[in-house]
């Protein structure tokens, strides 16, 4: 492990909360207002991704300038900040994390974090382009797991739902990984009238390599002006009652602290996940807040309501500002959200793509 103390600054040395010096000093664990603890982090580096995927992202999307974005060192000190205040689990994201220029030098800085043991786990989602560049290196920052996005084995399948993806790619960056030593979770989302009749093939190329795979429902996040979401919605309770009649799946308790639900595949002896959020509301356990880019913290991924972190951060060295907004905000976290897709409501639950708010 790298684990050597790389600590990323823009300001001046000492200024309190700095982050850079440990121990840190103490400071109240965060807890909502339903008294869930906030105990995992997931942070959007960037909005830009290098692929398009239909369900993800319009065509044209419109970019932030890069002098709205936090630099890797304002990131720092937030993720900093969110250790300090009880999160032990930090999920960098996107857009897509890793096309983030110098993004590795913000993972080398986190993992002193892991090494102090204040954070359990640094772990990333990722579409995989370019993992097999990175592998090595987050295994060397200590990343254990990473969630690999993709929702089919069929290269053309694969570039029209990407509007461009190569395949080849990112099967070679998954194989890197798991030389790697990375345990690799694949994430697919389940679209109609696209992948829907080839996830168990999915399934068993996942479990044959090893890797669980996690099934995921559409969610109505941002406008599309070529697709209807109605059109993409496949519920899971369908496939998993698909799945039921060729396979043997015993439901598991294994959680990994997130909204999915796990069974045991007897056929394959691997281990797959339904993330439900239209058939099965997963709010009551939610231990997660998310920023992003541009350090706008959500306290639900299926809300509007948001705090600005950005000019906590930029109003002072000192992390008080800081602090006290990310304190006010969970403050507001509500219970969670109320997705509905329905052929006559086409607008979103939330205006904002996945990949703003960070998948
Ligand atoms: N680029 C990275 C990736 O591909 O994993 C991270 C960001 S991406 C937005 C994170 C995850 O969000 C991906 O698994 C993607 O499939 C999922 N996603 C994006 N839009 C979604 C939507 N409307 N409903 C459900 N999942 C979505």
């Amino acid at each position: 492990m790298i684990f050597k103390e790389t600590v990323l600054r823009d300001r001046p040395e000492g200024g309190a909360g700095a982050g850079a010096t440990m121990p840190f000093p103490a400071g109240s664990k965060l807890v909502d207002p339903f008294l869930r603890p906030i105990t995992y982090l997931r942070v959007s580096v960037t909005d830009r991704c290098d692929l398009r995927c239909v369900y993800c992202m319009d065509e044209e999307m419109s970019f932030l300038p890069k002098r709205d974005l936090l630099t890797l060192e304002e990131l720092d000190r937030l993720c900093t900040a969110f250790v300090r205040r009880g999160t032990t689990k930090l999920r960098l994201t996107g857009g897509e994390p890793l096309v983030r220029r110098d993004v590795m030098r913000l993972f080398r800085s986190l993992s002193r974090h892991l090494a102090s043991g204040a954070l359990k786990e640094l772990t990333l989602t990722t579409n995989g382009t370019l993992l097999a560049r990175h592998a090595q290196e987050l295994v060397d920052c200590g990343v254990r797991r990473v969630n690999v996005s993709l929702d089919t084995l069929d290269p053309a399948r694969f570039r029209r739902l990407t509007r461009w993806g190569d395949l080849a790619k990112v099967l070679e960056g998954i194989e890197v990984a798991r030389r790697a030593g990375l345990k690799i979770k694949i994430n697919a989302v389940a679209l109609k009238g696209e992948n829907e009749h080839e996830l168990a093939d999915l399934m068993h190329w996942a479990h044959g390599e090893g890797h669980a795979l996690t099934l995921i429902e559409v969610m109505p996040l941002g406008e599309l002006t070529t697709t209807m979401r109605s059109d993409q919605y496949l519920p899971l309770s369908l496939v998993r009652a698909r799945l039921s009649k060729q396979f043997t799946l015993d439901d598991l308790d294994h959680s990994s602290g997130g909204p999915a639900r796990y069974v045991r595949v007897k056929e394959t002896n691997g281990i797959l996940g339904f993330i439900t959020p239209l058939t099965h509301n997963f709010c009551e356990s939610c231990n997660r807040v998310r920023v992003t880019c541009t350090g706008t913290l959500y306290m639900c991924l299926g809300q509007e309501d948001a705090a600005d972190l950005r000019a906590a951060l930029r109003a002072s060295p000192d992390d008080e500002p800081l602090d006290q907004a990310i304190t006010e905000a969970i403050s507001r976290k509500p219970k969670g959200h109320d997705f509905v897709i329905e052929r006559r409501r086409s607008e979103p639950a939330v205006a904002r793509h996945m990949s703003v708010t960070g998948g």
